[in-house]
């Protein structure tokens, strides 16, 4: 196991397109980091880039310590596990997870089989050892190509996708298992989705990428709640985050359904911009009929059209729509097509209880809970609500 640090990375390709430009990133020994960013963010091209499967065109990469820019793939010691899994059909669970031993030719077959009993011991496959894969479950599938990962001893695991061509129930339960074999193992993991549920739930960081940038590093729980800025914001959750066009005069902000006052510390942020985009959750609204009136404080009432409602049996979603002045709606369209046709339409979604009599066509009474609004600048998308770590956190609004 070793850590893997990036520092300055660039990969331009012969028409000097940069594919990744200018990534540092550290992950330290036993990490699970995810590389996730919309199709085309250069994702897939960083985890080549640390394999040896593409040259690196500036910038250093480390592999416990080591400078491994000229290293051959082979000479890296990492292994990486397909979407396929790349098993051999016609050999057994046994001979899979012993095929890189056979071919590194210094064990003798008492190592080679200790070893492959040890794997298979540790991935609860001891039972399917003689079974080809053709016969094995998607999940044994995909502990047998972890299993020969393991063998070799491997720096880190390297995934590429490895689910996307999995139905949704399944995805799920590989997802699961991933988890738990990472941690049970603690190995080193650097896994590529464009999928931002299973970056949420698998890493223990996640590394937001876009057009080749790295926009931000950091935990599922704070990349959800700290977006810094309108992409990663607008890539991270599912519906997505709601954006709506926000006049500021003075300390008045103006939403298309409500107008709030902000505290001294927002309206001195806010100072100079006239426009911004307020980005609020979808479970940051609640019927008002249903919210606890112990902790209506801080929350924003308002009444809207209801569009379309959506009944999932746990949860209803609303659909709101409202207008947009033509500098917001611009860049919403231009982040839907940076977030490859995730809805950013002037509308809100907001998540009620299934119990909410809210009815489509009708009128409804909401709340939202303002401390939880972000504030963005148009121009450059930074989230103005993300306080540097040395500064208090306070509410933005006062309703
Ligand atoms: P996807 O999820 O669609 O695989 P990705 O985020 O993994 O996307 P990459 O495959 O890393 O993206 O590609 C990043 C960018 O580099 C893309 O714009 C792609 O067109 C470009 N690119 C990839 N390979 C080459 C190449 N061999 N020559 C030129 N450009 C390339």
């Amino acid at each position: 196991m070793a850590n893997i640090e990036m520092k300055n990375l660039v990969k331009q390709y012969g028409d000097g397109f940069a594919a990744v430009n200018d990534v540092s990133l550290d992950i330290a020994e036993g990490e699970f980091m995810i590389l996730v960013g919309p199709s085309g963010c250069g994702k897939s091209t960083l985890l080549r880039m640390i394999v040896g499967l593409e040259d690196i065109s500036d910038g250093d990469l480390l592999i416990g310590g080591e400078r491994v820019n000229d290293l051959a793939p082979r000479d890296r010691d990492l292994a990486m596990v397909f979407q396929n899994y790349a098993l051999y059909p016609h050999l057994t669970v046994y001979e899979n997870i012993a095929f890189p031993l056979r071919l590194a030719k210094d064990l003798s077959s008492d190592e080679i089989d200790a070893k492959v009993r040890e794997a298979s011991k540790t991935l609860e496959l001891d039972e399917h050892l003689d079974r080809k894969p053709g016969n094995l479950s998607g999940g044994q599938r995909q502990r047998v190509a972890m299993g020969r990962a393991i063998v070799r001893d491997a720096k880190a695991f390297l995934f590429d996708e490895p689910l996307s061509n999995l139905d949704a129930k399944l995805r799920g339960q590989m997802r699961t298992e991933i988890s738990r074999l990472q941690r049970k193992l603690g190995v080193t993991t650097v896994y590529v989705t464009h999928d931002q549920t299973e970056a949420l739930t698998l890493g223990d960081r996640v590394a937001v990428l876009k057009k080749g940038i790295l926009q931000q590093v950091a935990t599922p729980r704070e990349l959800y709640d700290h977006p810094i800025n309108l992409f990663v914001a607008g890539f991270i959750g599912s519906p997505p985050m709601n954006f709506m066009p926000a006049r500021i005069s003075g300390d008045k902000i103006e939403l298309p359904f409500v107008t709030m006052t902000l505290t001294k510390q927002m309206a001195e942020r806010a100072a100079g911009h006239e426009l911004l985009i307020a980005g609020v959750r979808p479970e940051h609204f609640e019927d008002a009929d249903l919210a606890d009136p112990d902790k209506i404080h801080g929350r924003a009432r308002f009444s809207a059209d209801v569009d379309v409602i959506e009944w999932l049996g746990n949860e209803q979603y609303a659909y709101i729509p409202f207008e947009a002045p033509p500098a917001v709606a611009q860049k919403l369209a231009e982040l839907e097509s940076d977030l490859d046709g995730e809805s950013t339409r002037t509308q809100i979604v907001v998540s009620l209880d299934s119990s909410s009599q809210v009815q489509m066509g009708g009128r409804a009474d909401l709340v939202m809970d303002a401390s939880k609004m972000h504030l963005f600048v148009p121009e450059t998308g930074e989230n103005l609500t993300v306080i540097p770590a040395a500064e208090p956190e306070a509410a933005h609004v006062t309703v």
